[in-house]
């Protein structure tokens, strides 16, 4: 069998524990996805990630709670404001709480995320925090996808329960979104800074990211030291500025995520890789983690994403399953195990 054996080494190092390099992550991110070095490199971080991971998969879940056209006018986004066609939402109170308790029903979801637009209410914000903290299992942890924020106000939702934030100094941030990179990564500090633990993302990834883009972007996870870490493929909606230029496939998707997965061999702080959206070739990749999604979601036409792209809890955990996956596991450490069928 013949076997560029460039990348051969990089993967065995990496078998024995030795995180390969900036370098190197963009030479595996080179290799075209339907070829024998990438299968191998996919199968390197899937191993790799079940044994660091032990074979558990984490759930977590999304509501998204309200949508406007939204100021940080990201190319990629249904809501951006210069092209957005979305009308305005919001979930009731009521409509939260009901979704935070069906995500929760099993007391097998790690952490339930409240996503809003860049702007945002905050007190409103921490009232909904508090009275869905009240709602939930203990054991389940509470993160909030928003935009960006001081140290203040991260202190702030830490005092209130939340204990993570899911933050992203996106690919082409400020050429694709009208966001200041600076700003991103202040408020990633903050969340440091603040002791919430930081979920992190590779995204919005399209077929035009060089390799060494995508590089630089995986590796800010391991500067910072992200809790999660993660690669999520560009959806082409219609009427998004940024349809001419395609989209991946999930198999690309699944190689950038095994890139990914590699990268983190040194993140201390790592609990876990994600694929988003769900992706069984993602999850035999090196991801353990998938999230299900209700309400808004940036990637879907659809107001309420669990009747469009997002999947429920359900289907998550079948997904799982069907990975070869044996528990979930919440923020409390139970265990719960899964079947197939
Ligand atoms: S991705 Fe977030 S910040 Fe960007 S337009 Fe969409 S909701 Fe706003």
């Amino acid at each position: 069998m013949k076997i560029d054996k460039r990348i051969y080494g990089i993967l065995d190092r990496s078998m024995e524990g030795i995180a390969p390099s900036k370098e190197e992550c963009i030479e595996l991110l080179r290799i075209p996805e339907r070829t024998l070095e990438a299968s191998l490199l996919r199968s390197a971080a899937d191993e790799l990630m079940r044994k660091r991971f032990h074979n558990q998969a984490m759930l977590l879940g999304q509501i998204g709670i309200e949508t406007f056209p939204c100021p940080g006018d990201c190319q990629f986004c249904v809501f951006g404001e210069t092209h957005t066609v979305f009308p305005k939402t919001e979930i009731s109170d009521a409509g939260i709480l009901e979704a935070a308790i069906k995500f929760t029903a099993q007391n097998d979801l790690y952490a339930l995320f409240l996503m809003v637009m860049h702007t945002f209410d905050e007190n409103r914000l921490l009232q909904i925090i508090e009275s869905v903290r009240r709602s939930v299992p203990a054991s389940t942890a509470m993160v909030l996808n928003i935009g960006d924020f001081s140290p203040e106000t991260a202190k702030t939702f830490a005092a209130a329960g939340v204990s993570g934030m899911y933050h992203v100094l996106r690919l082409r941030e400020g050429t694709d979104t009208k966001l200041d990179p600076e700003h991103r990564r202040q408020t990633i500090r903050a969340v440091k800074e603040a002791g919430l633990r930081w979920y992190y993302c590779c995204e919005p990834i399209g077929p035009e990211h060089t390799p060494e883009e995508l590089a630089e972007q995986i590796f800010l996870g391991l500067e910072y030291k992200c809790f999660q870490h993660a690669a999520m493929r560009r959806v082409r909606f219609p009427g998004s500025p940024l349809f001419d230029r395609g989209m991946i496939s999930e198999l690309r998707l699944a190689q950038i995520t095994a890139v990914v997965a590699l990268a983190m061999i040194d993140n201390s702080e790592l609990q876990a890789i994600a694929v988003h959206e769900p992706s069984l070739p993602g999850l035999l990749s090196g991801a353990n983690s998938v999230y299900a999604e209700t309400g808004a979601n940036p990637r879907d036409t659809s107001e309420n994403t669990n009747q469009g792209r997002g999947r429920d809890t359900t289907a998550c955990k079948l997904m799982f399953a069907e990975a070869g996956f044996t528990s979930v596991y919440n923020a409390g450490g139970d265990r719960f195990s899964l079947e197939v069928g």
